[in-house]
């Protein structure tokens, strides 16, 4: 089994159809007050377990599929889940990465736990000040991650004016072998109340989306076209999403989001090169909270205007082969 680095993560998340998404939960105990995906202590969970395991078996059959991530809400709050899910992916030869807030560790982790941790390659431990878990407790979460030989990275918040720093408990744990990863602040689920908005912005001002290369399987059977966090809670259009009930239906609803003219587009150049061409030009001018809000409406235009659907075709299929982010 691989111990997937940080730099070997990036690689696969760069490589389509090499990495997914599998978000296995809404759910989650610790309740931060910027949750970009709004998750609660109550949120829904696996209900239906026949579906569930049809999914897994699904992803878990996708050939060029190397790498899974799991998240949530938090993982480990679904234990049936999390458990089947990591033992059927890795019994299939997929590198497994779990996020995590470590808010289950106690002195002692229970043994399902460890046998779970055994089989993933990579957990990523989130903690910042948000994070009620606190660094005594993420410190022995660390800890039980590098006893079960697991890669870890410890995922940080870059935020305007703070330094991003180790909690002294949790350096001591992490030492030489941890990665650190320093993140921008979500302004999504809960995240948009508490961090300061950035200024609006036009189409041709957005960079190009590397999220369109990390589809989503939802629990709950909802394939997405990326892994934004936004898309994952519910919003935007139609076109971002698909449906699998079925094992075979999950390879097929990820080839039909990577054959999105739209996502394509945002993928390689970003949804100012849509927002050039004439059926899109009422975009040229709008101003958009977010890139994920140009990338809507530029799914909208294509969605209402056959020309427009046309002509992000056109162009989709002048992107080099491996260079258009699906
Ligand atoms: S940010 Fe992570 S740990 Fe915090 S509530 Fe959301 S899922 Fe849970
Ligand atoms: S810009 Fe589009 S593809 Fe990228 S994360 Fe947002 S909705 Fe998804």
């Amino acid at each position: 089994m691989r111990r997937l680095t940080l730099a070997d993560t990036e690689r696969l998340r760069a490589t389509p159809g090499a990495s997914a998404l599998l978000f296995i939960t809404d759910r989650c105990p610790v309740g931060c007050r910027h949750c970009s995906v709004s998750a609660e202590a109550d949120g829904a969970g696996i209900t239906d377990w026949e579906l569930f395991t049809e999914i897994v078996a699904g992803i878990a059959a996708v050939p060029e599929l190397q790498a899974v991530a799991i998240s949530g809400g938090e993982p480990f709050a679904e234990r049936r889940g999390l458990s089947h899910a990591v033992s059927v992916l890795r019994e299939a030869g997929k590198d497994v990465v779990v996020f995590t807030s470590g808010y289950w560790a106690p002195a002692r982790p229970d043994s399902w736990i460890t046998r779970t941790l055994s089989q993933v390659s990579t957990v990523v431990l989130s903690t910042d000040r948000f994070h009620p878990v606190g660094a005594a407790r993420a410190a022995l979460a660390a800890r039980a991650i590098i006893d079960a030989g697991c890669h870890l990275i410890v995922q940080l918040l870059g935020e305007p004016g703070r330094e991003p720093r180790l909690p002294g408990p949790l350096a001591a744990v992490a030492g030489a072998g941890a990665e650190v990863n320093v993140i921008t602040p979500l302004r999504h689920g809960r995240g948009a109340g508490v961090f300061h908005p950035t200024p609006r912005r036009r189409c041709a001002e957005f960079g190009r989306c590397p999220l369109t290369r990390s589809p989503t399987i939802r629990y709950d059977g909802t394939v997405l076209g990326c892994c934004g966090e936004a898309v994952i809670a519910g919003g935007g259009p139609a076109a971002l999403r698909s449906f699998a009930d079925e094992r075979g239906q999950v390879a097929a609803a990820l080839r039909s989001l990577r054959a999105s003219p739209v996502l394509q587009v945002v993928g390689a150049h970003g949804p100012g090169a849509l927002a050039a061409l004439p059926p899109f030009a009422a975009l040229r001018d709008t101003r958009h909270a977010d890139i994920c809000r140009a990338c809507w409406a530029a799914h909208d235009t294509a969605e209402a205007a056959p020309e427009a659907r046309r002509m992000a075709v056109a162009l989709a299929a002048t992107i080099p082969e491996g260079r258009h982010g699906r």
